[in-house]
């Protein structure tokens, strides 16, 4: 949970958010920020860096890393984005246990 570089695959993959895993250094993504663009974001705009953790968005205001994502397009709080991430992991940590 603490790993920056996991987090944001959890988040990435909980919007649906097409990235190639194994690339370190910078890559382009779509951005998950739907309601940042106003026809989608086709060209993708979005920079991921799984090594650091961080996706930046030149098109949008998204910045950060899997909290800061989550804060951005759910339009919670740090505490908010905590929870719904809490969630996250422990679907994850049940589905270990089936
Ligand atoms: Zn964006």
């Amino acid at each position: 949970m603490d790993d920056k570089g996991e987090l944001i695959e959890q988040v990435l993959d909980r919007y649906d958010t097409r990235f190639n895993p194994s690339r370190s250094g910078w890559q382009s993504i779509q951005c998950p920020n739907e309601d940042g663009h106003a026809n989608g974001d086709k060209n993708p705009s979005c920079r991921l860096n799984l090594t650091l953790g961080l996706v930046k968005c030149n098109a949008c205001e998204l910045v950060g890393d899997g909290y800061n994502v989550v804060m951005t397009i759910e339009g919670v709080d740090f505490k908010g984005a905590k929870q719904q991430l809490g969630s996250v992991y422990e679907k994850v940590e049940s589905d270990w246990l089936i």
